[in-house]
């Protein structure tokens, strides 16, 4: 079939570098019109897809021989080239652009055409295109040829809409010239109003509109037009009005009459001379060149890279130029000017949000001057306007089927719309927006589940600040944003303190220089955790996040003193007991109690939940070590358990720690299974509570994996040495020198993970006794048990098939025993690079792969987890690396070990069940690119299990 596609798909083969000056349209139903608002608007278009059923017309010859579905732009004879559209102009009913055109008209550019075009009221004008920016900047700032001769044509089009003319005094026409980036970048580039001003068309604008409104129309576009375009500090114009008000004796700018306001256009024209040595251009095409240079080089202005470089906006061409006609909200009682959002932005509630200023322009809302009264106002006294003010409302939000945030002037009586776009909502609004939208039958399911984001169930899962605007002065330090929500407390620094400050009634936040696995109890205790060290998958910031507890890590410039009990920032000494504030999803450190707003779970996040379930394809587990974290994970949604931690489970009291701690510290077999042995209830009633709060549920245990001196008390060796002599019966001599033994230059490269079950196979024999004892008395009591063991860092097949074989044998062992037995799954994490390249021989052993790409991570890119922070910032600074790839999956590399092993896996074993536990697991990206690899599941913690359900349904939708 011929031209089975859409201007956009054109555009997308010309953006990927073939160079088409003129191409055919042989399609009749693809309309010239259509194309004419893309970047093929010049030229005709020949798009071809070569199916058996083709019927080519004058191409004929060039479609025989081509193969299915291959789509072709040909350029044709004319070697011309022609010049790209880079005007587009709109004006009621009619616009050249549309919505979709964001990226070459800017956001507020291609909606002011959208508007047009479905009918609106909206201020005649054009919009000059990003990529005359774009050209205008390679071209050492100087206007591309002809752009010019296209402004002036397009705005001859806006004159003849409109009936007037720039610079005809008779019927005057005045302009704003404005930015409009494809991303909104609030305030960061320029605006120029009234334009088209001089002392021959104030004269005009007089007559029609009264003296006084066009003499203060003349001084305020003075005064920005020197500011914005020929940078003569406002503060000049500012201090001749001040004074001139001064010799009046009056206050306020409106009680200046229309002499007074002609007495100052004067003194602002000298202002020009002085500074500039030059008249004020009065010629309103010069001033209308003038500001579109201006708005062209505001995109580059420190200020707007400063905003890019922060909200990491890359990949943009340049800022569009919207040139409008003037609209006047300030042309008495009659007129005004208003912002508003379709429903409320908050709460979702279905009712116009807004507010509303008579007698005023759209920058007086925003500079606060006067304080804007609700829209009820605008009802009583204007209710013609507002009637359709309200209709458009509900016209733009059938349109776009999208809450949107509109502005809006009325000129005496007459409504205009100024701009529109989808509107910015909290979480809670969110939810419940997308839920009324379906309720109303305007979007459905699947458009719901778009148009919620990730960080808006992380805003209805946590506390958040009220305000966060309100504390940017206060914020003292930045770190990792590690776990997200909010958290207030006093300053402790060590885990006991927090648990006997918590056990007091109070609110503490630890800060540590970084947590190691004894501090958890002062963690569980603190509502927040603040870490020097480490990075996201630090031990404090897994931890912090499974338990959904705000966390900050890697904060390098704090300086932890435990002796003295002072954290130093800069010049700052905090003590124990003062109180700060954390956003653990910004990673800002804020002196002082901050007011909080607690999580807003509500039905309408049920119901939308239970969406995201009916769409995805990707399973969503959680890594949960305890029963409660289970119980959690499961009201969250997880289907099952992707990781369980075992080695969590030995700090759960004394006693655990010091059974782990001997056995450790055991010279002899005999010695360490004695140890063992006191673990293994322990450990199997953990097992018990967990199977039995996954019902039905897989749950998925891991083998111990950390560096076992881990598990050594901390503080200098002498203090280590006298409490495990104590511990362990053990003598001095002994203990040191099992110490010794124990030490390792790389821990995390070195004695952990499967080495350490088939080093101590008497430690899996004991953990496989105590899951599989757990699995068959919980089976007996009817909870349907699924249990998965996973074997931790395996490298190479025989150190699978090893543990494999091991824990295979205690369970036929221990069902003999018990008298019955269960099925149950032996699989490995994938997380050393070797065992992704070599995942076809591992697959034959292992019955599912985990990939733990926090580890993966860590030994592709050779980053140290733990000590990331030290060099991350500076790499994300210098732009080295775009994010902190131990948050946000590097797919280049890691994605594609994981690509290659999946792929290897499963030829090896094609009922391979593939998942992933690593920190990835939660982060909405990452579980797209799972999602997109063919992933059977993600793991990740509990809290985060909401936002991984939305991610997998976003990526299916
Ligand atoms: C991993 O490495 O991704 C993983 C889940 O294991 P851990 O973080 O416990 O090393
Ligand atoms: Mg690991």
């Amino acid at each position: 079939m011929l031209a089975r596609t859409t201007p956009d798909a054109c555009n997308q083969r010309l953006l990927k570098g073939k160079h088409v000056d003129r191409i055919h349209l042989l399609e009749e139903n693809l309309r010239i019109s259509q194309l004419v608002n893309t970047r093929c608007h010049s030229s005709q278009c020949v798009i071809v897809s070569g199916t058996k059923n083709a019927k080519p017309k004058r191409h004929e010859p060039l479609l025989r021989g081509l193969p299915r579905a291959q789509a072709i732009l040909t350029p044709v004879s004319d070697p011309t080239p022609t010049a790209e559209k880079r005007v587009f102009t709109f004006g009621k009913g009619r616009s050249e652009g549309n919505k979709g055109m964001k990226s070459l008209l800017g956001g507020k550019g291609a909606n002011l055409a959208e508007m047009s075009s479905i009918g609106l009221s909206v201020p005649p004008g054009l919009t000059i295109s990003t990529e005359a920016c774009q050209e205008y900047q390679q071209n050492v700032k100087k206007l591309p040829e002809g752009l010019w001769e296209e402004i002036l044509e397009g705005l001859e089009t806006v004159e003849k809409d409109m009936g007037a003319s720039l610079g005809d005094p008779s019927k005057p026409l005045l302009l704003s010239v404005r930015s409009g980036a494809a991303i909104s970048m609030p305030g960061m580039m320029d605006t120029v109003l009234n334009l088209g001003l001089n002392d021959e068309v104030v004269t005009g604008l007089a007559s029609k509109s009264g003296e006084r409104f066009a003499y203060d129309s003349y001084r305020r576009f003075l005064d920005m037009f020197g500011d914005v375009v020929l940078g003569i500090p406002h503060s000049l114009f500012e201090e001749k009005l001040e004074k001139l008000k001064n010799a009046k004796g009056v206050k306020l700018d409106t009680e200046l009459t229309a002499l007074d306001l002609k007495e100052l256009v004067e003194q602002y024209k000298h202002v020009y001379l002085e500074t500039k040595g030059e008249n004020f251009p009065s010629d309103p095409k010069q001033q209308l060149q003038l500001a579109v240079i201006a708005v062209f080089d505001s995109w580059d202005s420190p200020r707007a890279i400063k905003y890019r470089s922060i909200n990491q906006i890359t990949g943009l061409k340049g800022t569009a130029v919207n040139i409008q006609c003037m609209v006047f909200g300030n042309m008495g009682n009659t007129s005004g000017t208003g912002v508003l959002f379709t429903r409320n932005p908050s709460t979702g509630e279905k009712k116009l949000y807004g507010e509303f200023l008579i007698n005023a322009q759209g920058e007086d809302v925003v500079a606060g001057i006067r304080t804007p009264e609700d829209l009820d106002t605008m009802k009583s006294c204007m209710p013609g306007a507002y009637k359709e003010l309200v209709e458009n409302c509900e016209i733009l939000e059938r349109h776009y089927k999208d809450m949107m945030d509109i502005e809006f002037t009325v000129q005496e009586n007459r409504l205009w719309m100024l701009q529109c776009r989808s509107g910015k909502r909290t979480g809670k609004g969110a939810v419940k927006i997308a839920v009324d939208m379906v309720d109303e039958g305007l979007i459905d399911m699947r458009s719901a589940i778009k148009m919620v984001e990730p960080q808006h169930l992380d805003q209805l899962l946590h506390p958040q600040f009220e305000d966060p605007a309100a504390y940017k002065d206060k914020v003292v330090a930045n770190g990792l944003p590690a776990s997200p929500g909010a958290a207030v407390g006093q300053i402790v620094f060590g885990a006991d303190d927090a648990e006997a400050w918590h056990a007091q009634g109070k609110s503490v936040i630890l800060v540590r220089t970084e947590t190691s696995p004894e501090d958890v109890g002062g963690m569980h205790a603190a509502v927040g955790i603040l870490t020097a060290r480490g990075g996201m998958t630090s031990h404090a910031a897994v931890v912090a996040r499974g338990w959904g507890k705000c966390c900050i890590s890697g904060c390098s410039e704090i300086r932890v003193n435990d002796n003295e009990k002072v954290v130093v920032i800069g010049d700052r000494v905090i003590e124990e007991g003062e109180w700060l504030s954390l956003n653990g999803s910004t990673g800002e450190v804020i002196l002082g109690k901050q007011p909080l707003s607690p999580p807003a779970l509500s039905c309408d996040l049920e119901i939308f939940m239970s969406w995201t379930d009916k769409i995805r394809r990707l399973k969503v587990m959680a890594n949960a070590d305890t029963p409660e974290d289970a119980l959690t994970a499961r009201n969250n949604g997880a289907q099952g358990i992707g990781l369980c931690r075992t080695e969590h489970m030995f700090f759960a009291s004394d006693e655990r720690i010091k059974a782990v701690r001997k056995m450790i510290m055991a010279v002899t077999l005999e010695q360490r299974k004695a140890a063992l042995d006191s673990l293994l209830p322990y450990q199997r009633a953990d097992f018990e509570g967990i199977f039995r709060a996954m019902d039905g549920l897989p749950v998925t245990i891991r083998l111990l994996d950390p560096p076992l001196h881990e598990f050594l008390p901390e503080g200098d060796v002498q203090e280590i040495v006298s409490e495990l002599t104590a511990e362990t019966g053990m003598n001095e001599d002994e203990v040191f020198s099992r110490i010794e033994m124990l030490a390792e230059v790389n821990p995390m490269l070195g004695f952990r993970g499967c080495r350490l079950g088939i080093s101590y196979p008497e430690l899996t024999e004991m953990q496989a006794r105590a899951i599989f004892q757990a699995a068959v008395s919980m089976n007996n009591q009817g909870v349907k048990v699924l249990p998965e063991i996973m074997v931790p860092l395996v490298g190479t097949p025989q150190e699978l098939g090893h543990q494999a074989s091991l824990i295979r044998s205690v369970a036929t062992k221990v069902f003999s025993e018990m008298g019955s037995s269960l099925s149950y799954k032996v699989g490995t994490m994938i997380e050393i690079p070797r065992a992704a390249l070599v995942a076809d021989e591992i697959a034959k052993e292992a019955e599912f792969f985990s990939f733990g790409t926090n580890d993966l991570t860590q030994m592709t890119f050779g980053y140290s987890r733990d000590d990331v922070g030290k060099f991350l910032p500076s790499y994300l600074a210098q732009g080295i690396l775009q994010n902190d790839p131990f948050e946000v999956l590097d797919q280049r590399g890691v994605g594609q070990l994981i690509k290659i092993a999946t792929e290897r896996g499963r030829a090896a074993r094609p009922s391979l069940k593939v998942g992933i536990c690593g920190e990835h697991g939660g982060e909405p990206s990452s579980v797209a690119f799972f999602a997109e690899a063919g992933l059977d599941y993600v793991s990740c913690s509990p809290f985060r299990v909401p936002i991984a359900r939305l991610a997998a349904a976003q990526v299916a939708v």
